[in-house]
């Protein structure tokens, strides 16, 4: 299977492989297994973290296609958002976003919505309300105009993640079974955060086709267990009809914690910011509040309650976030001037 897997064709976009190594001295602290990190953070600059991988598979699409229009939506803070508006401008194709206002944010653009402006996106912002209520519409709407000035709008779902998208994370899969057999392990447990269900599909597809031997663990930063159960089949399914790829989607086990969410998307316990300082200052390890230091903290507490007890090996992905962060800082304690001498 693994040598017949029919990979498409995919532009070369992202830094990879990226780099995985053990947080020898975290381990050490938690005294539990071994955790190492696959830095998924750094596929590339502006456009870092996961959702490069799964845009080199479908932008070839959009590309084959013929397409000239990238239509995209997600929260005003949206990695994905960022990645899209970016690799939109290094391919030359115009990128329209529709972002979901929550609230809580700065007026003047930060973040991931700087970088959005910076590269050139045309972007709407809806209340969070009425963004929900008319969401497929506005989309619709949004197609229609571009057609009409003779142009051909792709239209990429939240998070890039569907049967395309899903081939990403199989190529992290194909890179870990190297990192492990460099290192001369055989973790037990890989953990990521999981948010619109695509890395999670293709880690899960992946960890069975090369044979990783690990449990795949999605911890959720926003909706329940059942949701991202259904999420992830239905990307599964795509995938499996889109490219014929004969694998037996439905028997594959899709594990989801759900017990680290707190207050809801993209708003973090003192806890998990307080897990930020710790990767920060103990390992030059920068998390960020909405995604990974969720997930990373939910896996040290997993360890902390004697959860993994008998597992050597463990495994974190780091699927980036970092732009999230500043738009956060007073939450991690930053509200005034530093003082000056
Ligand atoms: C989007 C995102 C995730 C979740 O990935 P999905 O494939 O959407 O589930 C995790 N971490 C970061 C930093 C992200 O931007």
């Amino acid at each position: 299977m693994m040598n017949s897997l029919p990979f498409p064709a995919k532009l070369n976009l992202a830094m990879a492989p990226t780099p995985f190594y053990c947080l020898e001295r975290l381990s050490a602290q938690m005294g539990g297994p071994r955790i190492w990190i696959k830095r998924d953070d750094l596929t590339e600059c502006g456009a870092s973290g996961n959702k490069i991988r799964k845009l080199e598979y479908t932008l070839a699409r959009v590309l084959e296609a013929g397409c000239d229009t990238l239509i995209t939506s997600g929260g005003l803070q949206s990695n994905h958002c960022r990645a899209t508006a970016l690799l939109g401008a290094r391919l030359g194709l115009k990128v329209h976003l529709l972002l979901r206002d929550e609230g809580g944010y700065d007026e003047i653009p930060d973040g991931n919505l700087l970088l959005d402006y910076l590269a050139g996106a045309d972007i709407s912002i809806y209340p969070k309300e009425r963004f929900f209520r008319e969401q497929d519409e506005l989309l619709v709407d949004c197609q229609n105009h571009y057609r009409q000035q003779g142009r051909k709008p792709w239209l990429i779902p939240v998070g890039a993640s569907d049967g395309h998208g899903v081939w990403g994370y199989i190529g992290c899969a194909r890179e870990l079974r190297a990192d492990f057999d460099r290192a001369g392990i055989s973790p037990d447990s890989i953990f990521h955060a999981t948010g619109s269900g695509g890395t999670q599909a293709g880690l899960t597809a992946g960890a069975q086709l090369f044979d990783l031997g690990a449990r795949v663990i999605g911890m959720a930063v926003c909706d329940n267990e059942a949701w991202f159960r259904d999420k992830v089949r239905n990307d599964l399914r795509h995938w499996r009809d889109e490219y014929r790829t004969g694998v037996d989607v439905d028997a594959l086990a899709i594990r989801v914690n759900d017990l680290y969410i707190g207050p809801g998307y993209g708003v973090a316990t003192d806890a998990v910011f307080d897990t930020i300082r710790q990767l920060a200052v103990g390992e030059g390890l920068v998390l960020d509040p909405v995604y990974s230091a969720k997930a990373f903290h939910g896996m040290l507490e997993e360890i902390r309650k004697g959860h993994l007890d008998g597992q050597d090996d463990i495994v974190f992905i780091h699927t980036g976030g970092l732009f999230g962060l500043e738009p956060q800082r007073r939450q991690l304690g930053f509200r005034r001037p530093p003082r000056r001498l």
